[in-house]
């Protein structure tokens, strides 16, 4: 049964020992009569792969897959929008910025509401291409809008610092950019959620190295994996996972992504990074503020800091989320427990930051689907 649900496992010689470990482990854990293991992936793009492959249908009653903080947009404030917003509306402004954030409700309007109004704002794939419209535009201040965790923020470094060689002088940053090992510790100290086991950010772990999450088994004495994105790759992390948890082996901290994460990581991104930002206390849409969790321009480049530029006033304000995204985040809650999910919350109206991003828990439960019980 299981073979047949796997559609896009196409490679029978890799996929068929992971099926056979699967199956192992299921019958190790029907025994555990009615006790749960909850397994949260950190990294937005495992949500979407985990949803995408339909890996959730495979699982017993007793295994909960959670989503983490890991998509970028569900995790940018409110009061953030709104500066982009008031920068947006300035004439003299192009605000640049990727697809995603567009239709991110701020307190009141999201980027699409402020386009349709008449606002420049522009969608790019790439930070650099932020450089070409900076210097297409020299009567115009270029804003662009960098969102992201380690794996964006040395593009964008790279961008801040082509900006300062080429003597681009119309070009700024709102940086919302984030950490991702101060949230987990914030997430795994939180006893409400009682996650049993990790699927590390892959796409992080490839900048820090995967050495980087060992502290999740060594600090908080859990199960952790770094694995791919391919279907194979989250099945077979899930099987390490279980497989500790049920003592079939000893529980400890596994790269299963060697193919593109070394221990180490890639030290020409580092290194970018640390030219360019310093650590700052980050908040969190719908969690608050986490100790170190920002990365900011530094002394050297925090010229260009839109903030900085237009002499923006730090004033937050959120409003309480008229939903359950906050808890999702935290791994509290499931999607389809929020009473909003797929009536009123969908990827063309979405009510919360979850669902705005094909990254985020909502979207990805929305478009897939799950089984009834693991969302
Ligand atoms: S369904 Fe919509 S409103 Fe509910 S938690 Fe998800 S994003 Fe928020």
């Amino acid at each position: 049964m299981i073979q047949e649900m796997i559609q896009e496992m196409n490679d029978q010689s890799i996929i068929e020992p992971i099926i056979e470990r699967l199956n192992r482990v299921f019958e190790d854990i029907s025994g555990l009569s009615g006790q749960s293991m909850r397994i949260m992936e950190v990294c937005g793009t495992h949500t979407r792969a985990i949803a995408k492959s339909g890996i959730r249908y495979l699982l017993p009653q007793e295994i909960l897959l959670l989503s983490g903080p890991g998509c970028p947009v569900c995790v940018t404030p409110e009061y953030y929008i709104d500066i982009m917003i008031s920068i947006a509306d300035r004439e003299d402004v192009i605000l640049v910025t990727f697809g995603d954030m567009m239709k991110v409700q701020g307190t009141c309007f999201s980027l699409s509401d402020k386009k349709a109004q008449g606002a420049q704002i522009t969608v790019v794939y790439s930070p650099e291409d932020a450089l070409n419209i900076a210097a297409h535009h020299r009567d115009k201040l270029v804003v662009f809008v960098a969102v992201g965790f380690e794996t964006t923020a040395p593009l964008i470094g790279v961008t801040v610092k082509q900006a300062k060689a080429g003597g681009l002088d119309n070009l700024f940053f709102l940086t919302a950019l984030k950490r991702m090992e101060p949230v987990i510790r914030f997430i795994l100290q939180d006893e409400r959620n009682k996650i049993n086991a990790m699927i590390c950010p892959g796409h992080v772990a490839s900048i820090t190295g995967a050495e980087h999450f060992r502290f999740i088994t060594e600090e908080f004495g859990i199960p952790a994996v770094v694995c791919g994105f391919e279907s194979q790759d989250i099945a077979a992390g899930i099987c390490r996972l279980l497989e500790q948890l049920t003592g079939k082996r000893d529980k400890k901290f596994v790269n299963l992504y060697q193919r593109c994460v070394t221990p180490n990581g890639n030290p020409i991104a580092q290194q970018m990074i640390n030219e360019v930002f310093d650590i700052a206390d980050g908040e969190w849409r719908g969690i608050g503020t986490i100790r170190n969790s920002a990365l900011v321009l530094n002394d050297q480049y925090r010229y260009l800091d839109a903030v900085k530029r237009f002499e923006i006033k730090n004033e937050q304000y959120s409003s309480p989320l008229n939903c359950l995204c906050s808890e999702i985040l935290l791994g509290l809650k499931l999607p389809k427990e929020c009473r909003l999910f797929g009536s009123i919350c969908t990827p063309e109206h979405p009510s919360g930051p979850c669902m705005v991003s094909s990254e985020g828990a909502c979207a990805a439960h929305f478009k897939f689907g799950g089984d009834g019980k693991n969302g």
